[in-house]
């Protein structure tokens, strides 16, 4: 068993040194108790959880602390994908729920699994989940002042199982300042992909991201053979055509995990009841 978390991007030049410091223990303890999780469930619901915990922490660009758009809304997007029933479900640009991630799972019982806007608001109404604003204070200050934090957040988690299921959720505020309508890589199989061999999740700009495909790629390539690492050096490799900015996280069926970024540095933390590793 062993879980893998990400925090999104964190920058020496726009966040302090107390931020990178909460991030870390954030992710020390999400991942804990992640793990203490998974000891009773399976992937697919620890994927959700875990994301759930990420989207409730303010640090975080998803969720409570997402980003405002350019017309001062926020819209948010997840997914889930079991790599064990290989499906996806997702909500792309909802408002006004207090965890995406949730909404994108109870869609997973549904013919029709990815939503948008308002009707992916509809639907989480109409099946309990209450109107939750996500702004906090700093964000609209932020926004105020024309900042924009270029794409850093999302946040996402990928697991295995003691059955040896794989899974991975992804959940995002979006980039900042986007036009509205603009769609996230998070709730696509470029942003978050999984099946019996392997899960990705993950973050920087979605429209790098998506002209890469870069979570579907990978999968791809260490179902077809390919190690984890070689398939991600050869998908930066070929990020690097468009200068993309893109970090992931990934873990395989045989509990290998693995991940890389463009630009560094990528938060993330990863726990197998022993090893605890979390980024520099
Ligand atoms: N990938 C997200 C998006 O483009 C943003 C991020 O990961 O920072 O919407």
């Amino acid at each position: 068993m062993k879980v893998i978390i990400h925090g999104g991007f964190f920058s020496e030049s726009d966040q302090s040194h107390e931020v990178k410091t909460a991030k870390q223990e954030s992710l020390k303890e999400i991942v804990k108790r992640t793990f203490e999780y998974l000891q009773y469930h399976s992937a697919f619901d620890t994927a959700a959880f875990a994301v759930s915990l990420l989207e409730d922490d303010e640090l975080y660009n998803a969720g409570t602390g997402s980003q405002i758009q350019s017309d001062g809304v926020i819209r948010m997007s997840a997914a889930i994908m079991d790599g064990k029933t290989e499906k996806m479900s997702g909500v792309i640009n909802i408002q006004d729920v207090k965890n995406p991630i949730f909404v994108a799972k109870a869609l997973m019982k549904e013919d029709d699994r990815v939503l948008g806007g308002s009707g992916a608001k509809k639907y989480a109404t109409e099946h309990g989940f209450e109107n939750f604003s996500t702004e906090i204070p700093k964000r609209r200050e932020e926004y105020q002042a024309k900042l924009n934090n270029g794409g850093k957040g999302t946040v996402g988690c990928v697991v295995i199982d003691k059955n040896g299921k794989l899974a991975v959720a992804t959940s995002t505020g979006g980039k900042g300042f986007e036009i509205p309508g603009r769609i996230s890589d998070s709730a696509t199989v470029a942003g978050n992909y999984a099946n019996a061999f392997c899960a990705v999740s993950c973050t920087g700009v979605g429209e790098d991201i998506v002209s890469n495909a870069t979570a579907a790629k990978i999968v791809t390539r260490v179902t077809d053979g390919m190690s984890l690492q070689n398939a991600f050096e050869k998908t930066f490799e070929e990020l690097k055509t468009i200068d993309g900015f893109a970090g992931a996280i990934a873990i395989d069926k045989d509990g290998n995990s693995y991940h890389q970024d463009s630009y560094p540095t990528m938060v993330f933390a990863s726990f197998d009841g022993e090893n605890l590793e979390t980024f520099n």
